[in-house]
């Protein structure tokens, strides 16, 4: 019953609407907030106007550098590591209470500085990251190694030890569940982290690191910095005291990273990369449903997801039925400011998505797919796009083979179950997949054949705590969330003892 303080329902009724107080701009090292070592600030804006919410301290180099240091010492010689997993455990589930309790400040901070809505993040967003570190602080006690059989006299066991310190560097469309994601399951490990948030999102990552802190995590266990791509990022990527490197992003810049990594010290990459998932409607579907479903797979945090359904392939003998229904969905879905009660959709992150969303409608206008609604700008400040729907997409035209990132649905006919599973896996990523079907062996036959980390069948963007989620080919490497993210931060260490009992040999 306790729970109910911090559930989906218990978030407030009415949005709280900027201007929100912001306590946190600097840097987290080493468990102060501290200036750029530049004395530098960057701007983070509201993208509903494009007008700057706040001057943040920009990190670079010599920042990445100390913070790695903190990070270092923390793990070499400070309590995280060595701590029973039972107090680790502890911190973590003080520190979800925490953010339950700031629940709706948080929740406004992240809508204010990313633009989704204030309802997604209060009851949605925030809610999983509570779940998530929950679900990991439950790991804790349990990650140990095992005993293996030898063939002389010794006795050998693994111990799984963390990594050390980890770079984390995390994208702005998911501030907070990216940072989950990734925090969780390292701190479940006892490593030593320091992350590089999104330069378009800085506000709610430091938000939450204080939280942390008052949690009781020690100093130098989770840093915080703010920065650039290029500058800071790339620091961390190829810094030589850096163990371990996680990554979410575009796959352009995955393959940098991971090159960074290599060039440096070899350090491990796990990468969660792009991705143009197809959402196919068989002929036997519940129509209604997979309009529905198939709406929210492309439309769901403005089509900034990186597993949206952007490729939706509907049979021809419901293809119809389907668009028509489809058009009238995205003709409905309410766009306009994200803390309004009521809103879909709001602005995209940035005037560089904005124009490169508006650049692909316009391939889409060009080429000889059919606009059937949408396909501009909507309203007159912010980055804010029409819903649009494409109809007679094909295979090879940019918006069916490109990550628009953006509310733009393309919709694709197909005759039979082999053609469609061969078009579905023709693409050069494989994050994820939508199948509807009524038929367990359509389903069946889908969920193996195609070549993508997460299939759903008859659901779309189930995001359990448990669940693991990741890419094939340049959707990147790795799996996380899960029993299968501890794996990225650990090492194993094999001892060997020899045994010194030949009474008993
Ligand atoms: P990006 O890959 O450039 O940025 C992601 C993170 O990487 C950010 O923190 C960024 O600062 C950092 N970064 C950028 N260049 C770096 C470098 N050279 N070294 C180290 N770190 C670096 O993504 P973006 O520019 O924000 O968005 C571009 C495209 O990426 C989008 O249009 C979309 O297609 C895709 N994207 C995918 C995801 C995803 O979850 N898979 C998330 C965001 C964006």
């Amino acid at each position: 019953r306790n729970i109910q303080r911090f559930s989906t329902a218990a978030a407030a009724e009415e949005p709280i609407a900027p201007p929100v107080e912001i306590n946190y701009t600097k840097l987290l090292i080493n468990g102060q907030f501290v200036d750029s070592a530049s004395g530098k600030t960057f701007p983070t804006l509201d993208p509903r106007t494009g007008e700057v919410i706040a001057d943040v301290a920009e990190g670079d180099t010599e920042d990445i550098n100390r913070a790695v240091s903190a990070a270092r010492k923390a793990f070499d010689e400070g309590p995280w590591p060595r701590m029973t997993p039972y107090e680790r455990s502890r911190i973590m589930l003080r520190f979800a209470d925490l953010v339950g309790k700031h629940n709706d400040h948080i929740a406004a901070l992240e809508a204010w500085d990313n633009g989704k809505t204030y309802e997604q993040a209060a009851k949605a967003e925030i809610p999983m990251l509570v779940r998530l570190f929950r679900y990991y602080a439950g790991w804790t006690d349990k990650i140990h190694g095992l005993t293996v059989p030898a063939d002389g006299p010794h006795h050998v066991q693994t111990l799984h030890e963390p990594i050390g310190v980890v770079g984390q560097i995390i994208p702005w469309n998911f501030p907070l569940l990216m940072f989950a994601w990734k925090v969780g399951p390292a701190l479940a490990c006892g490593n030593t982290i320091v992350l590089k948030s999104a330069e378009q999102t800085p506000l709610t990552a430091l938000y939450v690191a204080n939280l942390f802190q008052e949690a009781g995590l020690p100093p130098g266990v989770l840093n915080v910095v703010s920065g650039y791509g290029p500058t800071a990022g790339a620091a961390l990527a190829s810094h030589m005291d850096v163990d371990k490197l996680a990554f979410t992003g575009s796959t352009e810049t995955g393959k940098t990273v991971l090159g960074l990594a290599a060039q440096s010290n070899l350090k491990p990459v796990t990468l969660e990369l792009g991705g143009k998932s197809p959402f196919i409607v068989c002929e036997d579907a519940d129509i209604t449903r997979a309009v529905e479903l198939a709406h929210f797979a492309l439309f769901f945090n403005q089509g900034q997801c990186c597993c949206a359904g952007s490729r939706t392939f509907v049979h021809e003998r419901v293809y119809d039925e389907f668009l028509q229904k489809s058009k009238a969905r995205a003709m409905k879905r309410v766009v306009g400011d994200p803390f309004k009660k009521g809103v879909e959709q709001g602005p995209q992150i940035d005037s560089e998505q904005f124009e490169k969303i508006l650049g692909y409608i316009k391939s889409g206008k060009e080429s000889s797919a059919t606009l059937e609604c949408g396909g501009g700008r909507f309203g007159s400040r912010g980055y804010y796009v029409q819903p649009t729907v494409f109809s007679n997409v094909e295979d090879d035209m940019l918006i069916a083979k490109e990550e628009i990132f953006g509310p733009v649905q393309s919709i694709l006919k197909f005759k039979d179950q082999n053609e469609v599973i061969r078009r579905a896996n023709a693409s050069k990523y494989g994050l994820a997949a939508g199948v509807f079907t009524k038929n367990i062996n359509t389903a069946n036959t889908f969920a193996r054949a195609l070549r993508v980390g997460t299939v759903w069948i008859n659901c779309f963007d189930v995001f359990d705590a448990a669940i693991p989620f990741g890419g094939y080919k340049l959707s990147g490497t790795g799996r996380e969330k899960g029993i299968y993210s501890l794996q990225n931060y650990l090492q194993v260490k094999a001892v060997v003892t020899s045994l010194n009992n030949p009474a008993w040999l």
